[in-house]
């Protein structure tokens, strides 16, 4: 499986970080290598001073698709659920200068906490949905659906055209406002829709 991080869907965020408003999505890419195993602690890599958490809501892919159209889109994932793309963003910033790729801040072993997916009309409506991240019982991050630039079904339609959709493979759908850094024995709690989605352990 693959992951797919949709970069920039929230105009707030982009706000934040000083970054202009894309025309279209922009994605990258984590391997199944970054996926954070359950129940495990997240240890902070050596080769950085500056991880920050980025709750996002992630859709799980249940067949195969390519050229998905947006009204077709809702039929390609019955699961949702909540997550954390871990960034290194020193590491990232240095790479944006640079004009280079971000795997190394982005891709990097246990980047990817996947929290638990529910099926999607437990959810309602899914352009608002509300979701949140606590760090040591402060909550640090609010979002909610409604406030994407792209909703789930159009970031589909758009990674489609580039990359096949497989089962299993999980899209992060952005970030909203509020990202910020991690320190030793942080403990993370997200929520969607009122309800526990993870519980991480930074080490
Ligand atoms: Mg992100």
């Amino acid at each position: 499986m693959k992951i797919i991080c949709i970069g920039r869907n929230y105009a707030k965020h982009i706000a934040e970080l000083e970054n202009e408003k894309p025309e279209e999505p922009v994605f990258f890419l984590k391997p199944d290598s970054a996926i954070l195993p359950k129940k495990m602690p997240f240890f902070i890599p050596t080769f950085t001073n500056e991880v920050h958490y980025e709750v996002e809501v992630l859709v799980k892919i249940n067949k195969v698709g390519k050229h998905i159209s947006s009204k077709f889109a809702h039929k390609y994932y019955d699961e949702v659920g909540l997550g954390i793309d871990f960034t290194a963003r020193d590491v990232q910033n240095k790479c944006k200068e640079k004009g280079l790729p971000w795997e190394k801040a982005k891709a990097f072993d246990g980047s990817a906490v996947i929290g638990e997916f529910v099926v999607k009309e437990s959810l309602g409506d899914l352009q608002n949905l509300s979701f949140s991240m606590k760090k040591n019982d402060v909550l640090v991050q609010e979002g909610n659906t409604n406030s994407m630039l792209w909703q789930i079904d159009e970031l589909i339609a758009f990674v489609s055209q580039y990359l096949t959709l497989k089962k299993g493979d999980v899209i992060f759908t952005g970030t909203p406002a509020g990202v910020g850094p991690v320190a030793e024995n942080d403990i993370l709690i997200g929520e969607l829709n009122g309800k526990k989605s993870f519980e991480i352990k930074i080490k």
